[in-house]
């Protein structure tokens, strides 16, 4: 597909970006929060050059940047501007056009990645991989983003030296997580990645010569169409799982539930979860993100997406109980921080008490 060809209409444009997780609220036009990099007021989606441009007075390393909607939609969704292009070539874009279509043009035919290479690219990263063991590198990052994490080391997640490669060339490699996103037919549906700073327990800080700073989160080739699937990162237990965004939510809820708990990536793939058969799952609790509201739907989006979730799985005949952070823009990696700093504020009341007792004897 050749992206600089593609004329897509305002509408279809923002179809398009909401689509791939670019929140509403930051495509009114108007200065609003910046989707890559946060803020309050830096960001303007203007599509000045119906490109889908925007610009951010703080993305290029806190000096202004500009950029165009392929650009927004890779580092929001995480994804390379490859996997964009292959994804759009297997329909999305089509179904963005279809939606408040003014053309009818189906896209282009283009080069398709070859599966099995694919195939063969996913096996091997995953059998190179290392075990990650209860002390390594990605157990410490863990703990250090769910403070206490117990869980014990997942079989769907490994460690390994990551080349990281932008605009066609390997910029460098890092430590990182791999983490095996398995369809609801058991089908290995791609490799998530999340790369780690070398020296200290963080997720890495990755910029280009150019100042670009690149996501440190993001899939490999997709080998089969993710929707529907999830990492699998415990077994479910008495017929019970959870599903949340992101694997720092899902640990969290893990600990503040109980409950076995899964991630999607993301909440478009979140609403699109199937129950995979065989494993006898009857009840699933949905671990929303709870994201501010979109003044566009006037709706939460991570909450939007567990209602979606839940009406369907009620539909298909499962218990679906959704649970939300208690306050607004947070998340349950959040939640769990709080919820902890309190409980161990609480482990250390009667001590103090002891201690102003002791004094007074
Ligand atoms: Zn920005």
């Amino acid at each position: 597909m050749n992206a600089k060809r593609l004329k897509l209409s305002p509408e279809q444009w923002v179809t398009l970006l909401h689509k791939y997780g670019v929140p509403e609220s930051s495509l009114t036009g108007k200065s609003g929060s910046c989707p890559i990099c946060g803020g309050n007021d830096r960001f303007t989606y203007d599509n000045k050059r119906g490109r889908g441009d925007w610009v951010c007075r703080k993305c290029n390393n806190g000096d202004p940047k500009a950029g165009d909607g392929f650009e927004l939609i890779c580092k929001v969704a995480g994804m390379s501007f490859r996997e964009l292009m292959l994804e759009l070539e297997g329909g999305s874009l089509a179904e963005a056009r279809q939606c408040r279509a003014q053309q009818a043009a189906a896209p282009a035919p283009g080069r398709k990645v070859d599966p099995e290479w694919a195939r063969k690219r996913l096996e091997s990263m995953w059998d190179r991989a290392t075990l990650i063991g209860s002390d390594g590198l990605v157990p410490r990052y863990l703990r250090a983003r769910v403070p206490g994490l117990t869980a014990p080391p997942s079989q769907a997640l490994r460690q390994a030296m990551l080349d990281y490669r932008h605009e066609k060339k390997v910029i460098g490699q890092w430590p990182g997580i791999i983490a095996r996103f398995t369809l609801p037919d058991g089908r290995l549906g791609t490799l998530h990645r999340t790369f780690l700073e070398r020296s200290t327990v963080a997720k890495a800080t990755i910029v280009t010569n150019d100042g670009e700073i690149l996501p440190a989160k993001l899939n490999d080739v997709t080998l089969h169409k993710l929707n529907g699937g999830a990492v699998r990162l415990m077994d479910p237990v008495d017929g019970e799982i959870g599903v949340a965004e992101g694997l720092e939510t899902a640990y969290a809820a893990h600990m503040q539930f109980g409950v076995p708990t899964w991630y999607c990536l993301n909440r478009i793939l979140l609403a699109d979860f199937v129950v995979p058969d065989g494993l006898g799952i009857r009840v699933v609790h949905i671990f929303a993100d709870f994201d501010a509201i979109d003044p566009r739907t006037g709706k939460s989006p991570g909450v939007d997406a567990a209602l979606k979730l839940a009406k369907r799985l009620r539909a298909e005949g499962y218990t679906a109980v959704i649970h939300r952070p208690k306050k607004r823009e947070t998340d349950f990696a959040d939640e769990w921080l709080v919820c902890r700093g309190m409980k161990r504020a609480a482990s250390k009341l009667p001590v103090r008490n002891l201690q102003r007792e002791a004094a007074h004897v």
